[in-house]
């Protein structure tokens, strides 16, 4: 029996909105907003790990998706399945698809990249944009888009230990398809048909499912997983009234299990961006316990951002990690970088979205 605990425990929740979680938590954890300036899910988790705004780190898809326009390395059957399948969404007067889509890479490093260079131990489970994950110290299971063509954990021979529907489990939008390939519009329709009963019931097993599956791998000095419910129910139905309140009464369940089941020395709750209502809001959470939460020193006056959490992380653990956001374990007087080129991202971005029919 391993009798280890993590130094730090890193829970991630899609859209856990700043001024609802604050309301709604009473956890004895010190909530601080987390500034989202590019509040959009792909983007701004790769803020998270990276450091580094969109201009520099370039993860502009809300899946973290590049769709390819050249079929140079799709074999010449699958191609023409494709043409078919294209002809029959024409006479139909479908959406026409694009053949695939590859995960987005970032000239900008990772956290996990520079955490394992310095001999820290990871086990990372679900954190959304992972895949194809990469060679860690550690463990490595990749979050939606979990794109099985690809490398989608670390290492090899984990694979029995990966429940058979790890898919479902790691993300709503995958009860329904294939979000490589699929449009954005088809899981929405079917999650919609859904009712309130089947969606929490579903809901809470495969959040659970998850949590338990991550606490049976080996221990590790950092451990990090994501739960994405509360953005993909906002998107199917808004975040407010019976919705919020079950988001929320899921979200405290999921954090005092996992911290029952981990007792890690440190606690990090983490989100991308906040869900009220029927919009993304700019303010995410970063709620901090145990020894983590006496490091972090912020200045008066001084939100943190996305851009903060992989520099702190670095700085918690003594290693180097070169990107544009602050180390707040340092105790400095921090400023905010110019928003410009955020803002201007954020509106090519959103209008984007609106297109897909996203938003
Ligand atoms: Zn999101």
């Amino acid at each position: 029996m391993d009798s280890k605990v993590p130094k730090l425990l890193i829970i991630g929740f899609d859209g856990l909105d700043y001024e609802i979680f604050s309301r709604r938590s009473k956890l004895g954890l010190t909530v601080h907003p987390l500034f989202a300036p590019v509040p959009v899910t792909g983007p701004s988790w790769t803020s998270i790990y990276t450091g580094d705004s969109v201009s520099t780190h370039q993860v502009r898809n809300v899946f973290g998706l590049k769709y390819r326009k050249r079929y140079s390395n799709i074999d010449s059957l699958q191609k023409a399945i494709w043409l078919g399948r294209q002809f029959f969404r024409f006479i139909r007067r479908r959406k026409m698809q694009s053949l695939s889509a590859t995960p987005a890479d970032t000239p900008s490093k990772y956290i996990w990249q520079s955490l394992s260079d310095a001999g820290v131990q990871m086990k990372i489970v679900a954190m959304p944009i992972t895949c194809p994950v990469k060679e860690v110290n550690g463990v490595w299971v990749g979050g939606f888009p979990v794109v099985k063509r690809q490398r989608w954990y670390w290492p090899e021979d984990i694979a029995p230990q990966i429940p058979d529907d790890y898919y479902e489990q790691a993300d709503i939008i995958q009860w329904f398809m294939d979000p490589e390939s699929d449009s954005h519009r088809k899981w929405k329709r079917q999650f919609r048909q859904m009712s309130f009963e089947e969606i929490t019931e579903k809901t809470t097993r495969n959040a659970i499912k998850l949590a338990d599956f991550f606490s049976s791998l080996p221990c590790a000095t950092v451990e990090a997983v994501q739960f994405s419910f509360v953005d993909r129910i906002g998107h199917g139905f808004g975040i407010s009234g019976k919705y919020e309140q079950f988001c929320y009464e899921l979200v405290v369940k999921i954090i005092q299990k996992l911290v029952d089941a981990r007792k890690p020395e440190s606690t990090m709750v983490i989100s991308d961006h906040g869900f009220a209502g029927d919009d993304h809001t700019d303010y995410g959470c970063l709620a901090l316990g145990g020894e983590i939460a006496d490091r972090v020193g912020l200045s008066p006056g001084y939100t943190p951002s996305v851009l903060d959490i992989a520099p702190t992380l670095a700085g918690y653990f003594g290693c180097e990690h070169p990107c544009e956001g602050n180390d707040l374990t340092a105790g400095g007087s921090y400023s905010t970088r110019s928003s410009d080129s955020d803002e201007a991202e954020k509106a090519k971005i959103v209008e984007n979205l609106k297109n897909l029919g996203y938003f």
